[in-house]
């Protein structure tokens, strides 16, 4: 069975590490970038290990990593972010976040009767029977709820926080996947865990599965540009090779660009219900200083302003020389659509802003500045979770290709969809050949 998984990320190379690890199987990893991991890549930069995108793991002991740590003998650490020093910022106060019963009490972003009314809630969820789950969206939800506004606007900060979107587009997820994500969340012993080391400790074990078998090539800076069938194989043809053939094809790549790519093919009308997807984009500003400047917190999140820094090295030590902090900052990004100017005035607002709430926070910053990284348009997840977007299926009736990342269905949110959905893919095609082989004796 030869297999052909087009795109390099977190998805993608776990498809390849679980199916690699099976000695029926050969096959290449096409990656159209000179480096592996997408969107979770990982670069050292004068002695600060900086990703892409972040490394935040939301209830490490009911995740899929739980399930790849002992099917593919993955080893790595993690740390609980310390929830006492997780933050919300409201009307200028810093508060703690309302994590748990400690926090709860703590916090003044509710009022001592709403403490309670959101106790209520939150024991309603983990036991299933919290009303959400009935409602199509949050918002609907919350229209209908008698809960306080302070009560309302923590449903939306904190789905806004786990789904990675605005707090208004928080209010158009569906109330089942919150309910059954919240179910989970509050469930666990270890809600925010950073992997030690950043998602490189991940990605360059799952590459060094893939790469002891033989049977399987990386292709570097080979993006495929299209795709055919001929005589029940799969052409695959890249910028540098043409007519490669295979026997199955993993797309393992946002949604919008499997949509792009199969556009011109027989495949392509059975996309169209994803065809209009939106994603989550925000401004990333990845600070790195010579010494710990202040540290007021792991995490703060600005509720008026919609920005949040994370600190980064308060939690995983690794990531910054011993000395040093590792502040990593983002800002939310409204999808209107604006003229080039218009949107350049945006963009430097959010950055002035961001450098605003570090001026407030970390006092003295710019006097320690070693590796600074702004990124004004990063795509956090490739389909916002949100009712009227559609996940990509792992199987389309009618389209002979399997599906994964994080813009594809599968358990949890941003990486734990893509790393859930590879690992799904992966075994429907394993478990295909066990069949065929099993028909054929
Ligand atoms: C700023 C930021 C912060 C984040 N924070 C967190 C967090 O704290 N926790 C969390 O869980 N998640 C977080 N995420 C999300 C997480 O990084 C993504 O969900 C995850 O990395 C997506 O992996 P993927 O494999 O689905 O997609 P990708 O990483 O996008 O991988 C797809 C790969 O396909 C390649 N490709 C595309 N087209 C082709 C082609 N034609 N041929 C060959 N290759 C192709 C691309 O180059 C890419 O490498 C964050 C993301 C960002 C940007």
């Amino acid at each position: 069975m030869k297999i052909a998984i087009i795109g390099g990320g977190l998805a993608g190379l776990t498809a390849a590490a679980y199916l690699s690890d099976n000695l029926g199987t050969e096959g290449t990893v096409f990656e159209r970038s000179p480096q592996l991991g997408g969107r979770a890549f990982t670069y050292q930069k004068s002695g600060f290990t900086l990703n892409y995108g972040a490394h935040a793991v939301y209830g490490i002991d009911r995740h899929t990593l739980q399930h790849m740590e002992q099917e593919l003998k993955l080893q790595f650490q993690s740390k609980q972010v310390d929830k006492r020093k997780v933050m919300y910022a409201k009307h200028g106060n810093l508060t703690p976040a309302p994590l748990d019963f400690i926090n709860i009490m703590k916090t003044n972003v509710l009022k001592p009767f709403e403490k309670v009314r959101f106790v209520a809630e939150i024991a309603a969820v983990i036991g299933n029977i919290h009303q959400l789950k009935h409602y199509q969206t949050l918002g609907e939800y919350l229209d209908h709820s008698h809960a306080s506004a302070d009560v309302k606007e923590l449903w939306e900060h904190l789905v806004s926080s786990n789904f990675f979107i605005t707090p208004e587009d928080a209010r158009k997820v569906s109330g089942e996947v919150i309910a059954e994500y919240y179910h989970n969340l509050f469930l666990s012993h270890k809600p925010v865990n950073y992997i030690l080391g950043s998602w490189a400790t991940i990605t360059d074990q799952l590459i060094h599965k893939i790469r002891e078998n033989d049977k399987w090539d990386i292709a570097l800076k080979e993006g495929v540009e299209s795709i055919s069938l001929e005589n029940g194989k799969y052409l695959l043809n890249t910028k540098t090779r043409q007519a490669l053939e295979f026997d199955h094809v993993i797309f393992a790549m946002p949604a919008q660009q499997v949509v792009k790519l199969l556009e011109d093919t027989s495949w392509s009308s059975f996309l169209d219900p994803y065809k209009n997807n939106s994603s989550t984009e925000v401004l990333v500003y990845d600070i790195g200083f010579s010494k710990v400047v202040a540290r007021p917190f792991s995490y703060i999140s600005d509720m008026d302003n919609k920005l949040f820094i994370s600190d980064v090295s308060a939690t995983d030590h690794t990531v910054a020389p011993e000395t040093g902090q590792l502040l990593q900052g983002i800002a939310y990004l409204n999808d209107d659509c604006m003229e080039e100017d218009e949107k350049k005035q945006y963009l430097d607002g959010k950055v002035q802003k961001m450098e605003a709430m570090f001026d407030q926070y970390y006092p003295g910053w710019r006097d320690h500045v070693e590796v600074k990284r702004v990124s004004k348009k990063a795509m956090v997840s490739s389909v916002k979770n949100i009712r009227e977007n559609k996940l990509l299926p792992n199987e389309i009736a009618q389209v002979p290709f399997l599906f994964c990342g994080d813009g594809c269905e599968g358990k949890g949110e941003l990486a734990e969809r893509a790393f859930s959905s590879g690992r799904k893919v992966a075994n429907l095609l394993l478990k295909d050949q066990a069949n065929i082989k099993s028909v054929v004796h």
